[in-house]
């Protein structure tokens, strides 16, 4: 069952909404995912459901700026932006980090695993969503990923990244192995730029709702969808 990880109002007056879906919502891989419930989004494109993006992610840092409902899907990028309402962006994921920023009156998604991150896929998103509202964004999300619990790293790839974003980083596995931590990699990131996050803090190879690469080696994926929404404006 999909979980909102955040809905909350923007500066601007508009909802923002952020959702993740699990393994029983279908396989975000091939598109096939329903996001149920009263306010019903799905990837098929059919009925009343809204048009989502999907990106061809490639572990690297271009953002596209979506200016339709559906916009730029297929692009090869690995984050959108978009200032357009009712207009849902989805990352797909399997243990990579899924990143949602909350701004003014746009939204944005990066997907973001250790490559991603080292090529600056997260600050290219910040700029991208600066570019849309002339402001930096004011909220962020960090959704399900691997958690260092699971994510044993090798040496010389996290001498690389703690470099690059810090000690805290350096984290160990359940087993007592070098591991990555993500989430202090993206939170660091975040706080240099002044922006709050949540941090969802569910490992999803630890976590049966969800696929994991490292765990299965899966070519299935759950995704992360955010979108905003016109608020209500009064009463009928
Ligand atoms: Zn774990």
């Amino acid at each position: 069952m999909a979980r909102e990880l955040i809905r909350r109002s923007l500066p601007s007056g508009r909802i923002a909404r952020v959702v993740m879906s699990e393994i029983t919502d279908g396989d975000a891989a091939g598109g096939d995912v329903t996001i149920g419930g009263p306010d019903d989004v799905s990837a098929t494109g059919r009925g009343r459901e809204r048009l989502w993006t999907w990106l061809h992610q490639v572990h690297g840092d271009v953002v596209v700026v979506v200016d339709a409902a559906g916009g730029h899907s297929g692009s090869r990028a690995d984050a959108a932006v978009t200032a357009l309402v009712d207009a849902p962006l989805a990352v797909r994921v399997a243990d990579c980090v899924p990143v949602a920023l909350l701004g003014d009156r746009s939204v944005g998604v990066a997907h973001a695993g250790w490559r991603g991150l080292r090529a600056g896929v997260v600050e290219r998103t910040i700029e991208a969503m600066e570019g849309l509202d002339g402001a930096p964004p004011v909220a962020a999300v960090v959704g399900p990923h691997i958690g260092p619990c699971c994510y044993e790293f090798g040496d010389a790839d996290l001498d690389d990244l703690a470099d690059r974003f810090g000690p805290a980083v350096r984290s160990t596995t359940t087993e007592g192995r070098p591991a990555l931590d993500l989430s202090h990699a993206i939170s660091g990131l975040l706080a240099t730029a002044d922006i709050p996050v949540t941090v969802d803090g569910v490992c999803t190879s630890c976590d049966d709702r969800y696929w994991s690469y490292r765990a299965t080696a899966t070519a299935r994926r759950q995704a992360m969808v955010a979108w905003t929404e016109e608020a209500c404006t009064g009463e009928a």
